[in-house]
């Protein structure tokens, strides 16, 4: 969500801030603001986009140290005077905040009775007064901020400079990220590494709890108790060019369109063609380990929790272990009870996903054996569990999830094959699903290659007013991850329900007006799945048929036929067209297809 930058070096902090910005607009705000450090503080602040920003910010807005700010409001509506950053009354500390403070009330009504004026309605401001306060009398910068942040009850991301300290920055962490980029005699921070790798791919990631000074010279970091910490800076791999639209439209598109690259690096050098395994090291499990589990548990929220469903139906097939998918949101709040031979798998693209993190740091609490699949090297949740996978998706920009969705279901079509080739799945089994996986990419270029037909079909149900969307068994997260595109990125409304369902209340719904995409793989489910076809079409229903055969025209009224892998990764493919379709309603209704109203790309709040 929300997006911070800093900067202090020989340069002029100004221009590098607004670019760091505008890399963050993907995350979704609704507002902006820099300050810079130069004989006191200048400070800019607009509702509306970083380009409103830059244009509100002055040819001479001179100074080699700053920070700036996107906000996604949760406290107080997106305005000028909302926008970070916030000042102190003396106009001395500057404050940018991603998060929440939630005894903001508490400590507003204090510095009020204690003279302080407000000028926001947000609960970041009690920062700027709570440091302000202190700042005269501490040592440092850092010791103010850490008295301050002692007082604070909630979630931040925060940098803060101090006029009369004109060389350092200080950012802290406590469930928002903030990642810092070493340069050339010059350090950087945000709350993302998409602002970073225009300048450095040298970072370190700030763990809760930790405080940074940064210099011109390079930085230090602390624990909460003032301890000085070691961290050894990370290389990122992704580069500036993969936050660029290359040429596509949006980026959605591209991202559709990169998937069978992306699939193909989610399965480098991970399938071995003699034994028929997976070779998964980051799991940190030998394979009596690897054996021992009896159950597995998937956590995620939205796509990644329809991504861990199918990866709940792979394990059982193939691995024959009991498994089954929860969003993260839901099962951290309900005291989960953590069993030891569980084995428990966690999901999410920027690996910042606040209720997932939050979830697996409930599941260690517990003793619980967690792995994350991941996409963001050095994040969070990877931070946080004992082994997992990275999806090598490259960064995901559109706030629909796409290429991340998909390389997840075939990171848990790997761990199934691991978990079902130490157990039963037999050498030939092995060598079916590997083939199966390596096929993958070409499939998905043919895929594709559907994309005129698609678009077509897209712009005749685009109109209708709801949708209705339906699968069995496989079938059905895929039916749930193509409801969840098109409701994002379109607003149409969509429902989705196991085709099993239908008769047992929703079929209540079906007319003419709605019509019904329905998944229909060739599986052994085909007879039932025509069944409901026959059931909808005798309510004047229209359906488009997702799957591998042409229907009868009595059946359906149009078809979408995809290439055919083995059944079980049937899913993976059946997903794609999906996400043209809703991609193609999007943008035949006129919608910001990268930035859907009030959703933004990794949630880093609860
Ligand atoms: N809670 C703060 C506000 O409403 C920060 C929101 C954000 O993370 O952008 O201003």
């Amino acid at each position: 969500m929300c997006g911070i930058v800093a900067y202090v070096g020989p340069k002029d902090a100004a221009p590098i801030l607004l670019e760091g910005l505008q890399r963050l607009e993907y995350r979704g705000y609704d507002s902006a603001g820099v300050v810079v450090s130069n004989k006191g503080l200048k400070m800019r602040k607009v509702k509306g986009r970083v380009a409103d920003l830059a244009a509100a910010v002055p040819a001479r807005f001179k100074g080699t140290l700053g920070i700036g700010h996107t906000r996604w409001a949760t406290h107080g509506a997106p305005s000028d005077v909302n926008a970070h950053p916030h000042l102190s009354a003396d106009e001395r500390i500057a404050v940018v905040h991603n998060g929440i403070i939630e005894n903001a009330d508490e400590l507003r009504a204090k510095l009020e009775a204690d003279g302080a004026v407000f000028l926001s309605e947000t609960d970041s401001e009690v920062l700027s007064h709570l440091i302000a306060r202190t700042v005269e009398e501490a040592d440092s910068l850092e010791e103010a901020v850490r008295g301050a942040l002692k007082r604070v009850v909630g979630t931040y991301g925060i940098a803060v400079i101090d006029a009369q300290r004109p060389g350092e920055v200080v950012v802290a962490r406590n469930g928002s990220p903030i990642v810092l980029g070493i340069g050339e005699k010059e350090m950087f921070a945000a709350s993302d590494v998409a602002a970073l790798v225009r300048y450095t791919r040298q970072v370190v990631h700030l763990e809760d709890g930790e405080l940074a000074v940064l210099r011109a010279d390079g930085f230090h970091t602390f624990a909460s108790d003032a301890r000085e910490t070691a961290k050894e800076p990370l290389t990122v791999d992704w580069d500036a060019g993969h936050y660029d639209t290359g040429g596509y439209e949006h980026y959605l598109l591209k991202e559709i369109s990169e998937q069978p690259e992306t699939v193909a690096r989610t399965l480098r050098g991970r399938l071995d063609d003699r034994f028929h395994i997976a070779h998964l090291g980051g799991l940190n499990m030998d394979a009596r380990e690897t054996r021992s589990f009896r159950r597995v548990k998937i956590i995620g929220c939205g796509s990644a929790y329809y991504s861990g469903q199918i990866g709940a139906q792979l394990i059982e097939e193939l691995a024959r272990i009991p498994a089954d998918a929860e969003p993260a949101s839901e099962f951290r709040y309900r005291s989960p009870v953590v069993e030891p031979d569980t084995l428990y798998v966690a999901i999410s693209q920027s690996g910042e996903t606040y209720d997932t993190l939050a979830a697996v740091q409930e599941l260690k609490r517990k003793g619980g054996r967690v792995l994350g699949i991941v996409n963001t090297v050095g994040s969070a949740i990877a931070r946080e569990v004992d082994g997992g996978l990275y999806l090598h998706a490259g960064p995901e920009v559109s706030v629909a999830s796409t290429k991340a969705f998909t390389s997840t279901a075939v990171a848990f079509a790997l761990l199934a094959l691991h978990l079902g080739r130490v157990r039963d799945l037999s050498p030939a089994d092995g060598r079916r699903v590997c083939e199966g996986l390596r096929a993958l990419p070409g499939q998905i270029k043919e895929i594709l290659a559907l994309e005129p037909q698609i678009k077509e079909l897209a712009g005749k149900y685009a109109d209708s007013p709801s949708m209705m969307f339906v699968g069995r068994v496989r079938g059905y997260p895929v039916a749930r991850e193509g409801a969840q595109k098109l409701k994002e990125i379109s607003y149409v409304h969509a429902e989705a329900y196991p085709a099993s369902e239908l008769k047992h209340g929703p079929l209540a719904l079906i007319g003419p007006e709605m019509p019904t995409v329905a998944i229909v793989p060739d599986d052994e489910l085909l007879d039932k799945n025509l069944t409901t076809l026959g059931e909808i079409r005798a309510r004047g229903g229209r359906v488009l048929m997702v799957g591998h055969r042409t229907a009868d025209p009595k059946l359906a009224d149009d078809c979408l036929v995809v290439p055919r892998n083995e059944i079980e990764l049937d899913p993976i493919l059946l997903s794609i067209p999906l996400q043209l379709f809703a991609y193609h309603a999007a943008v035949a209704l006129g919608r910001d297809v990268d930035k859907p109203r009030n959703l933004a790309k990794s949630v880093t709040v609860e």
